[in-house]
């Protein structure tokens, strides 16, 4: 049942998958096809179940306790973009088989509602990350440089506004426990080749692009996010990948008080971790283990995703 193992901590034994790996967020499965002691290496499996956890990161540290919930909303999200972008393949596969009359469904009851079933691909080892609003990193390189990934701004910009067009600024996907880096197109071009390179930033654009339009339609501005692509095995087709303008991999605003407001507070009143974030910034030097969650802070992020949620889908 639900409460018989914790959801947010650890990855959970789901009978009939093999655990392979766990990010900050999700914990990857494949299909155990009865093995036991096998190692679950995604090279050898041509599926994959990625299941969202209810963890939550910021700072690049796990915090404790869980958002409740968060999980099941940002797949819910994610399976919406997904149904909506349609211009690029995308590696879900179907989540049920239909034997003789009846139907089975393929992802595991215990993780139902957070978990997409998911063809593996080879992944592209790069963040591709649109801003179409300057803040956070961006932000930062801006300051510095007048700059972000190499990509030349216009003087006077500040923390929080519109850029003249959304641009495209890659990150390398650094191996388990390094940080992610800000890299230049030239850099994506020396790791995947020139025309995936291309591909990459042109998909992201357009992407993004669709993606804003939608969000501006319910009053929600998408400042920023960050796409990944892999390759089909078979086909060598670039693949659409892990998880979608959720509120983890993007920042949303309300566009109203983006609109009306004065401060950068009030301008990026945000539907994600922007919560977290700052009250954890305000007491916590990143030394040590980071402080626990109190229930408040918790209870208004969950809040947050839950409001971005309603308004984008009307759900
Ligand atoms: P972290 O978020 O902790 O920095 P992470 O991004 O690796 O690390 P998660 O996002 O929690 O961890 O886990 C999802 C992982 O699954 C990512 O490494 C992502 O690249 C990978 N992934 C997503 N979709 C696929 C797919 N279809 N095939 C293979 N790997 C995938
Ligand atoms: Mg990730």
């Amino acid at each position: 049942t639900e409460s018989a193992q914790p959801t947010a901590s650890v990855a959970r034994d789901l009978p009939g998958w093999l655990h392979a790996y766990s990010g900050k967020v999700r914990d990857l499965y494949i299909p155990s096809d009865g093995r036991t002691d096998a190692p679950a290496d995604l090279v050898s499996a041509s599926r994959v179940l990625v299941v969202a956890s209810d963890r939550v990161s910021a700072f690049d540290h796990v915090l404790e306790p869980g958002i409740p919930g968060k999980g099941e909303l940002l797949t819910t999200l994610s399976l919406w973009w997904f149904d909506r972008l349609t211009g690029i393949p995308n590696h879900l596969v179907a989540d049920h088989e239909q034997v003789g009359s009846t139907v089975r469904e393929l992802i595991p009851a215990p993780v139902a509602g957070r978990a997409m079933l998911c063809r593996t691909l080879d992944m592209y080892p790069i963040e591709c990350v649109v801003r179409g609003y300057l803040t956070g990193s961006g932000w930062k390189e801006y300051v510095q440089s007048q700059s972000v990934c190499g990509i030349a701004l216009p003087a006077g910009l500040q923390n929080g506004d519109r850029l003249p067009e959304p641009i495209y600024t890659p990150a390398w996907k650094a191996p388990m426990g390094q940080h992610d880096e800000n890299i230049t197109f030239e850099r994506t071009v020396e790791l995947v080749g020139p025309g995936i390179a291309a591909e990459l930033r042109d998909l992201s654009l357009a992407l993004f692009a669709t993606a804003g339009a939608i969000a501006e339609k319910a009053g929600v501005i998408l400042a920023d996010t960050k796409f990944e692509f892999g390759a089909d095995r078979l086909t060598g087709m670039t693949v659409l990948a892990d998880e979608v303008l959720t509120s983890d991999s993007s920042r949303y605003w309300d566009a109203d008080a983006w609109r009306t407001g004065t401060t950068p507070d009030e301008r990026m009143a945000s539907f994600d971790k922007q919560i977290v974030r700052d009250w954890l910034a305000a007491r916590w030097d990143g030394t040590g283990a980071p402080p626990e969650l109190p229930a408040e802070i918790v209870e208004q992020t969950a809040a947050r995703y839950r409001e971005l949620l309603e308004r984008l889908t009307g759900a």
